[in-house]
């Protein structure tokens, strides 16, 4: 199971079980699934791990599949693969996933990897957030699920023990409409300047909500969400499905707006952040709204 590659050990697993095993015996150990952005810290030279863990020969991880009234999207399976066999399942989620790299980044980039790199402007994180996504992680301590809310520590940090993987993520299919926005510098290669995504569960007269790139982790605006659920429910808009009035938007999105921490870089201001989350706030509720009425 282990071999030697540029100076590094490199562990292969054929199994999950082997895999937990490994990173029990080897903590330390860097897992690889597309390696998108994994060889981009080794290309670069600015991280060179002792240990190379190597998923890509488990299957298990590249499966998904429905399971008690939600989906468990194995960590390995692609964002082509999440556009092309789950569009309609999780659409916020393949949204996002349409918006990554280019074909060939998409083809080997995962959402596990997403979750794994933690960075504050991933795209999978806002949809995962939205719909109120768990992530299973396990060790041979045992499994364990973790909000997505929680899941975020800090800035390229996340809640994963060193001896932990990550095995699936669970999406709930919605009952309603979601979208995702992404402003970046360019249309395409490009990593968000700032990020929203925001799910309607009519079913449960809740929204969710994700924002990117403008905190130094993914986060929900709790305060926007609690304020839209009891707008629409005060209007009686979750079962009427009538017209949204626009003071609605317009105060949802200054809600978002507040939720946002962003910093001044290279990408954008912080000020440009602050007002792009709300105009992104605004018309996701828009679009989202309209998709609402038409199923109705
Ligand atoms: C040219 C280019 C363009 C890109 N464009 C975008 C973009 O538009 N949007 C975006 O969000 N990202 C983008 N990325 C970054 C990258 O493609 C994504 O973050 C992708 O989701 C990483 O997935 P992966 O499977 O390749 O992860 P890997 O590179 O294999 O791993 C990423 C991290 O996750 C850890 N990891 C992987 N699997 C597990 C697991 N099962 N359990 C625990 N930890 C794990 C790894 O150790 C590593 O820290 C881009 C990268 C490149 C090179």
């Amino acid at each position: 199971m282990v071999g030697t590659l540029c100076g590094m050990e490199f562990l292969q697993p054929a199994t999950w079980a082997e895999a937990v095993a490994a990173k029990a015996a080897y903590p330390q150990a860097m897992p690889i699934m597309g390696g998108t952005d994994v060889m981009v810290e080794l290309n670069f030279d600015r991280h060179r791990p002792e240990y190379l863990l190597d998923l890509t020969r488990v299957t298990d991880l590249a499966q998904w599949a429905p399971e008690n009234g939600h989906i468990r999207l194995g960590a390995g399976v692609s964002y082509s693969r999440i556009i092309t066999e789950l569009g309609g399942q999780l659409p916020g989620l393949a949204m996002a996933a349409r918006t990554v790299g280019s074909p060939q980044i998409r083809n080997r980039g995962t959402a596990g990897g997403n979750l794994g790199a933690a960075s504050p402007a991933g795209d999978a994180h806002p949809p995962l957030l939205a719909a109120f996504a768990e992530i299973e992680a396990e060790s041979v301590r045992g499994v364990r699920r973790i909000p997505a809310a929680e899941f975020y520590t800090g800035v390229k940090r996340h809640a994963l023990a060193p001896d932990e993987l990550i095995k699936a993520v669970l999406i709930t299919p919605p009952a309603g409409p979601q979208q995702f926005c992404k402003i970046g510098t360019r249309n395409a290669m490009v990593i968000a300047v700032a990020a929203f995504s925001l799910a309607l569960h009519p079913d449960r007269q809740e929204a969710g909500t994700g924002i990117g790139s403008a905190a130094p982790t993914p986060r929900r605006a709790v305060a926007a969400e609690q304020f839209l659920a009891r707008a629409l429910a005060e209007a009686g808009l979750w079962e009427s499905r009538g017209p949204l009035p626009d003071a609605i938007g317009r105060r949802f999105a200054d809600l978002v707006a507040d939720a946002a921490a962003p910093i001044d870089d290279v990408r954008g201001t912080a000020r440009y952040r602050v007002h792009a989350l709300s105009v992104m706030a605004r018309r996701a509720l828009v679009w989202a709204w309209n998709d609402y009425r038409e199923a109705g």
